[in-house]
């Protein structure tokens, strides 16, 4: 139980993954096995053009990817406007306009 300080930064947010459906998931990780080697350092959301004129968030999108929370993305993926300049920065070397043009694929449903 969370201690009630009278204010809080964030809203309380707690995910029951008992409940939570990984099909999605793991069609992308079969689909781009390189999006497991993601580290999250965020490299690609601070150079991403898109985020600079939308509240678009590639690191936020991956996380809620890996959570099961698929309910937002199919509308915050077109945001994305799949100029590459993510890709060119990665550390990891995802090839990011890819896996997001397969996220689309997968994620927006219409
Ligand atoms: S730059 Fe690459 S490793 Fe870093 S968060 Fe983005 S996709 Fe992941
Ligand atoms: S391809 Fe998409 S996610 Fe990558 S920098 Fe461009 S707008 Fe951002």
């Amino acid at each position: 139980m969370p201690i009630n300080f009278g204010y809080s930064i964030a809203p309380t947010r707690a995910i029951n993954y008992d409940n939570c459906d990984f099909s999605k998931l793991h069609e992308l990780e079969q689909a781009v096995p390189s999006f497991k080697r993601c580290i999250n350092c965020g490299a690609c959301t601070a150079t991403c053009s898109a985020q600079q004129f939308t509240s678009f968030n590639i690191r936020k999108i991956k996380t809620l990817c890996m959570d099961g929370q698929y309910e937002s993305l199919g509308k915050e993926l077109k945001k994305c406007m799949l100029c590459g300049k993510c890709t060119l920065v990665c550390p990891r070397g995802l090839a990011l306009r890819p896996i997001i043009m397969t996220m689309r694929k997968i994620f927006v449903t219409k």
